[in-house]
């Protein structure tokens, strides 16, 4: 029961989390559209636990931080909120990289999970 309460209590925060995160339109008004692309690795024998390609648009919630798909896996997740914010800042239309997960997890070592990321941008044209 403790772990389903538990579960129910993250789901909630999760929920109040992108609601205070607002929409890309009001964070990230230069972007027109933005598609993330991921690949999620677990520390397994076949290493590739998934792929997600995630399409933003203006109208969409401006909240980045993905989870950890690894069960049991106590406040870990990507973040790449600090990775958009700079490439907007810059007006990049790219950026490429990889992430670990920092959550803790017991049965489990600390790279329990990573991440690589693309993300492609597409700016609004500046208004003159
Ligand atoms: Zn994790």
């Amino acid at each position: 029961m403790a772990l389903k309460q538990d579960y129910i209590r993250k789901m909630e925060i999760r929920k109040q989390r992108k609601v205070e995160a607002g929409v890309v339109s009001d964070r990230f008004p230069e972007i027109r559209n933005m598609v993330i692309h991921m690949t999620y690795f677990h520390d397994a024998k076949n290493p590739v636990l998934m792929e997600r390609t995630i399409n933003v648009f203006p109208t969409s919630i401006a909240y980045f931080n993905m989870e950890c798909m690894t069960k049991g896996c106590d406040n870990g997740g990507f973040d790449l909120t600090p990775v958009i914010s700079r490439l907007v800042k810059h007006h990049k239309k790219s950026a490429k990289g990889n992430m670990i997960c920092e959550g803790k997890i017991e049965e489990f070592s600390s790279d329990h999970a990573k991440v690589s990321y693309q993300i492609n941008i597409t700016y609004n044209k500046r208004l003159s």
